[in-house]
């Protein structure tokens, strides 16, 4: 990849405890020339997290520093924090000839796809309700009140899916990879302007059945499971 190429930005977007972070490490892994944006928040660090390499944490008062020095290409306040995007990822990975996967939440996508149009959103959802509930205990919250109060926020998000290019439903771990996968490699192939092969247009084609247009009946059950009384936790 030729250094100073403006780099394709990738977003994607998922309820929490969809598998959005599982998909992202293995992602980063299996594509190159692929950044992540680490964003800056003000949220307190969770478990094994470090300063630097899932977030930069900062006070509250050093983000609305960066807010007033226009540092932040999107930013937006969720469950009482903020979480930002700084310029200075677009421009490093545009030196380093990269392309960027930033992993921003709906508010931030709206306001990148506002700022640069050609950027390329995906939206994880999880199979269905129950399905998230068992992984948001699965990734140790424990705590009902919490399980809760993120069910009833991802009821609210999931209904902005249609506001993304692609739409994935997270359901088998490597069939999911492979899809996340064919959407990173389809994007570049297409921009690329250059005639494809067989195998890559075989991506392409994989790709374009994640379109939103081509999911959005897929989807409805998932929806459906969201607008439904909230199932009774098992013990
Ligand atoms: P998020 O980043 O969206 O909050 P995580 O990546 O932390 O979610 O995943 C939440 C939990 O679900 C983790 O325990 C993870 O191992 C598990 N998980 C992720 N994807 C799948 C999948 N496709 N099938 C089963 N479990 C999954
Ligand atoms: P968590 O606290 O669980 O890591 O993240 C909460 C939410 O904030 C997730 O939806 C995540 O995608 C989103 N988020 C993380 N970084 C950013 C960011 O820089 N900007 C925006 N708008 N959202 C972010």
């Amino acid at each position: 990849m030729s250094p100073s190429r403006t780099p394709i930005v990738y977003i994607i977007s998922a309820p929490s405890g969809s598998g959005k972070s599982t998909l992202v490490n293995i992602l980063l892994k299996l594509v190159p020339n692929l950044e992540f944006s680490i964003s800056y928040t003000t949220r307190a660090p969770r478990g094994s997290e470090r300063n630097g390499n899932q977030y930069h944490f900062v006070s509250r008062e050093e983000f609305e520093r960066m807010i007033e020095a226009e540092e932040f290409l999107e930013y937006a306040q969720f469950d009482g924090n903020y979480y930002g995007t700084a310029r200075r990822f677009l421009r490093e990975a545009e030196q380093k000839g990269t392309d960027l996967l930033l992993d921003i939440d709906v508010q931030g996508a709206a306001q990148i796809h506002q700022k640069i149009p050609d950027a390329v959103s995906i939206f994880v959802l999880p199979p269905d309700k129950k399905t998230l509930e068992w992984r948001l205990r699965k990734r140790g919250e424990n705590d009902d009140q919490t399980i809760r109060r993120r069910l009833d926020t991802a009821s609210r998000e999931i209904e902005k899916y249609d506001c993304y290019n692609y739409v994935l439903i997270n359901d088998r771990l490597e069939k999911s990879i492979e899809r996340v996968e064919a959407i990173v490699v389809s994007e570049r192939l297409r921009r690329s302007g250059r005639s494809l092969s067989e195998e890559e247009n075989a991506i392409v084609q994989r790709a374009e059945r994640l379109r939103l247009a081509n999911v959005k009946e897929k989807v409805q059950p998932v929806l459906e499971s969201f607008r439904e009384p909230r199932p009774r936790a098992e013990s």
